[in-house]
């Protein structure tokens, strides 16, 4: 028995670890994970309502085509309902994608450190990969137009960028679009698009009509709170879409997803409470480490990811050890470095005081 062998060369996602683990493994009875990016505050209770609903249907396949969720969603965005796709997470629209572009004799363009699946994904399909490093945290959008060549077949940005929390502007996308030739397809990946508050931000949907060449990921698993239900989906020209309709799995999203999707996507006041409380809870963090003198990526996101320009490992465990999950930069491709989920008041307050020994030498 042998797999194929590139396969074997694509590495197995690291999660962040189970808070259950954590408190097994250190005899902890309260944990807190700050290491994915989750929503701290749950979801909206009118997606719970939904789901309740639901549960006398579970014997009933799901809506292969999530209709209800596809026009509420088209709706809102302003877009048709057939430029709408979506996936078991915005994870399986990556999977899609390079499925249906990239093969042996291809290649991919993305940044780097920058979110891992578009990597794994190239090598699974044999692509050739040219990763081009961030600029201070952020995508490099000129070398990454001038890295196109004749094989390339899909640029991936990711924006926000994950780990860096760092975004792209309007106006230098709109420089990089004009110079990617139209036989590129160009991923626009925007997990925290809800968190984003800065105006330069660019407004990606109002630009389909003009780059056919274009597509968009979001995700209900961010700020709707909603990630063990697994909704993402991508926003582009009816071609794309029909395109990557032969390679989406008859039913990859479940019912109570697409129920508790629709319901979290009228309940914008939650949304927009969720970023508000977000960006306390940065103003919290970011006041800290500029008092301890600690640099940080300028974050557009619900994580931050933090210098503290010590053993990324040595202080990963220090947290775990006081029940605290993050991110340890070694992983991430920022050694002496901490991604830290945004959290609560009440866990930010917790981070904060054991990082403050941390950083003082106090806690050996
Ligand atoms: C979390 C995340 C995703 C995946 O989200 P799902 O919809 O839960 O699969 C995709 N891209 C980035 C950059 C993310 O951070």
């Amino acid at each position: 028995m042998q797999p194929k062998q590139r396969i074997l060369n694509a590495p197995v996602y690291q999660p962040g670890k189970p808070i259950e683990d954590v408190k097994r493994e250190f005899g902890l009875t309260e944990v807190i994970k700050l290491a994915s990016n989750e929503n701290p505050y749950g979801c909206s209770p009118k997606a719970k309502a939904a789901i309740a609903e639901q549960l006398d249907n579970l014997a009933l396949y799901p809506d292969g085509a999530s209709l209800n969720l596809r026009w509420d969603l088209a709706d809102a965005l302003g877009v048709k309902p057939s430029q709408l796709i979506f996936g078991n997470g915005s994870d399986e629209i990556l999977l899609m994608i390079s499925r249906a572009f990239l093969s042996e004799g291809t290649n991919t363009v993305m940044a780097t450190p920058t979110f891992s699946q578009y990597r794994s994904n190239a090598i699974i399909e044999g692509a050739e990969l040219i990763e081009v490093p961030l600029k201070d945290g952020v995508h490099d959008l000129e070398a990454m137009a001038a890295a196109i060549n004749e094989q390339t077949k899909v640029v991936w940005v990711c924006n926000p960028n994950n780990p860096s929390g760092t975004i792209v502007t309007a106006t230098e996308l709109e420089a990089f679009l004009q110079k990617v030739p139209s036989s590129v397809l160009v991923v626009m990946d925007e997990a925290y698009y809800e968190y984003v508050v800065d105006s330069a931000y660019p407004q990606t949907v109002p630009m389909l009509s003009q780059y056919p060449n274009l597509i968009i990921l979001r995700t209900f698993s961010k700020i709707y709170g909603l990630a063990t239900l697994r909704i993402g989906y991508g926003i582009a020209s009816e071609e794309l879409v029909s395109a990557l309709e032969h390679v989406r799995e008859p039913f990859n999203t479940g019912a109570l997803g697409q129920v508790a999707a629709r319901a979290a996507l009228h309940d914008q006041e939650f949304v927009i409470s969720c970023r508000d409380r977000n960006r306390e809870g940065l103003k919290q963090l970011t006041d800290a480490f500029d008092d301890w003198g600690l640099s940080y990526f300028p974050t557009q996101t619900n994580f931050i990811l933090v210098d503290l320009k010590m053993d990324s490992d040595e202080v990963f465990k220090k947290l775990l050890m006081n029940g605290i999950i993050v991110r340890s930069g070694n992983a991430l491709g920022f050694p002496g470095y901490q991604r830290i989920t945004v959290g609560t008041k009440e866990q930010n307050e917790k981070i904060l005081s054991v990082l403050k020994e941390i950083v003082t030498g106090a806690l050996k």
